[in-house]
This record gives C-alpha cells, sequence and structure tokens, in this order.
C-alpha cells in the first residue's frame, strides 16, 4: 500500500484565482489526498481566506487541515478562531507561531508554537488532530541547533500529534533530526515537506528566509540554465523526485507537498514516485 500524501495551498485572492485553485484540488484529488491543508497570514491577514478555502475543500469530500499562527494575535481571538473551525466540524489544525511581520507594534499573547498546542489543548482537549512545524535544518531563529531541538520537543509534548517539515534537499538532515527527536522520546510521525522547484531565484529567495540549504551543486546548475524554465523544471523534477523515493524508501510516513497552488510539477512527482 502506498504512504499517503496531503497537499498545501494559500487562501486565493481574487476569483480567478479561487478558480483556478478549484482545477488545482480537482487536480490533486487523483491521489487520493489523506487531506489538504490551507496557510494563515501571520496576524490573521487571511482568516476568512483560510476559512473559506478549508470550507469548500471539505464540502468537496476532502479532508482539510486550516493552519492557524498566533504570532501578534491575543488569546481572545485565537479562542475565538478555535471555535469557529470547531462549529464547522473541523478537527484538524497545522499550529504555527508565524513569521513576525515587519512592522508589527505587539507580539501578541503568544510567544511560541508551544503555547499555542498548549492553548489548543487546554480549551479543546483532544478534539483537534495538531500539526507543528519542524525544521531538520534548524529554524533560521534558534539560538543554536540543539535549543532548536529541545524547543521542538517540548512542542510536541505540548500535545502536537504529528509534524510536517520545511522543505530541505538533503534527506541526511531530515533521517538525523527524525533520529534525535526520538532519541529524545518524541514518537509521533515527521512528515518530510516537499517543495516543488520551478524557478531558480524563487527558490533561493524562499531559502534564505527560510534557512533552508540549497545544495551548492544545485544552486549553480539552475543558475546556468538562465531563462530557460524548461531546463529548471526538468532539473528540479528529477531532483525532488529522487528525494522523495529516497524519503519514503527510508522510512519516512507520508509526504507533504508545498504545491503553491500548482498541480502540474506537483502532479508530475507523484506519479513518477507510482501513485
Ligand atoms: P516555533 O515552534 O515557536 O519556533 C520558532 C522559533 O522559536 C524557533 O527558532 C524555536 O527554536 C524558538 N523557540 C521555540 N520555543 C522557544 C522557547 N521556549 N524559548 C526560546 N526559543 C524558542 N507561517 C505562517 O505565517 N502561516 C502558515 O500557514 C505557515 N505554515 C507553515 C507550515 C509548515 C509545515 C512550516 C514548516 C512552516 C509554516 N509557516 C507558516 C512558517 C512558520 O510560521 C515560521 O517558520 C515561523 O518562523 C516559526 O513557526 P513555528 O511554528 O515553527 O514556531
Amino acid at each position: 500500500m502506498k504512504k499517503a500524501l496531503s497537499f498545501e495551498f494559500f487562501p486565493p485572492k481574487t476569483e480567478e484565482a479561487q478558480e483556478k485553485l478549484r482545477h488545482t484540488r480537482k487536480q490533486l484529488r487523483q491521489f487520493q489526498p489523506e487531506f489538504f491543508s490551507c496557510t494563515f497570514g501571520a496576524g490573521g491577514t487571511t482568516k476568512d481566506g483560510t476559512l473559506n478555502t478549508v470550507m469548500e475543500i471539505m464540502t468537496e469530500g476532502t479532508p482539510a487541515a486550516p493552519h492557524l499562527s498566533c504570532i501578534g494575535a491575543t488569546y481572545e481571538g485565537i479562542a475565538e478562531i478555535l471555535e469557529e473551525y470547531k462549529s464547522h466540524g473541523i478537527r484538524h489544525i497545522v499550529a504555527l507561531r508565524g513569521d513576525i511581520p515587519s512592522g508589527m507594534v505587539s507580539l501578541g499573547d503568544f510567544r511560541y508554537a508551544s503555547e499555542l498546542v498548549a492553548f489548543i489543548r487546554e480549551k479543546h482537549g483532544d478534539w483537534f488532530h495538531i500539526e507543528v512545524a519542524a525544521y531538520p535544518e534548524y529554524h533560521p531563529q534558534a539560538k543554536n541547533a540543539q535549543d532548536d531541538i529541545n524547543n521542538f520537543v517540548t512542542k510536541v509534548k505540548a500535545g502536537a500529534n504529528s509534524a510536517i517539515t520545511q522543505y530541505f534537499f538533503n534527506a541526511d538532515a531530515y533521517f538525523a533530526f527524525v533520529d534525535e527527536v526520538q532519541a529524545k522520546g518524541v514518537n509521533i510521525p515527521i512528515v518530510p515537506g516537499i517543495l516543488p522547484i520551478t524557478s531558480s531565484s524563487q527558490l533561493v529567495r524562499f531559502s534564505d528566509m527560510c534557512g533552508a540549504e540549497v545544495p551548492r551543486w544545485l544552486k549553480l546548475k539552475l543558475q546556468s540554465y538562465g531563462d530557460d524554465i524548461a531546463s529548471i523544471k526538468a532539473l528540479g523534477l528529477d531532483v525532488t523526485t529522487a528525494l522523495a523515493d529516497k524519503l519514503l524508501t527510508q522510512g519516512a510516513p507520508s509526504l507533504h507537498f508545498y504545491t503553491l497552488n500548482q498541480a502540474g510539477t506537483v502532479s508530475t512527482i507523484c506519479q513518477r514516485l507510482g501513485y
């Protein structure tokens, strides 16, 4: 039996983008995803868009998980969102701190995602399946690697059911991370997040922000293709398919794809993996 897949979207801003996302979901449903998830803008900027997208996905018959980030939020604000999710029958959440938007005046009531996880458990017991974020190459703001590992363990112990990783290209970093946190008593599934490569400049920009390492050989090779999008996509497909295959073969529990609301590249990777 094939391992499960999940796919992540962001809330579309226009009617046209909504329609395009419906089409993306239709294509990805052929892989019988375990769930679709939808991101949540830090500071609550996409609160309605996230909920509307998740509701639409559920109406289409696919399980869905809204992300929820707590930076800048108050206890009351988060409690209200959780009540709303619950009232709509949502039982699966991706709980995050969020990135601190520049110019944000107040950080709000929560400092870390572990506090959000504890808050959700305190208010709603086991109603929600809670996913959290994991960073095999460590979070860019972590004091050091060991501290980041310990903070992840604390977050899991606050009540997380499973974790999804930041994307990475080095499978060894993932397996080393899993070994290390398991040695500290973590036994929840840690699902690799896979980012399809469709643009060289976008990849470098994203990776600088989130602390994912693009191997030197890959960066140089992508850059050498210049504007040759077809070659960039072809190399990207080979690299991500090989990575995903290695992860699945060597024990990753399932895969989570950062789709950027596009189905094409992700579908090809899944097909190449035999889905
Ligand atoms: P945390 O787990 O709180 O960690 C953040 C930093 O604080 C780390 O460096 C950690 O080591 C440190 N830390 C944690 N606890 C402590 C402590 N007690 N003392 C000192 N330091 C501590 N962002 C969004 O805005 N919306 C989204 O929808 C979204 N979805 C995401 C989905 C996935 C799968 C991933 C991997 C990331 C996502 N992000 C999203 C990005 C995420 O919000 C950022 O990476 C953010 O900077 C960290 O969030 P976190 O939940 O991992 O934070």
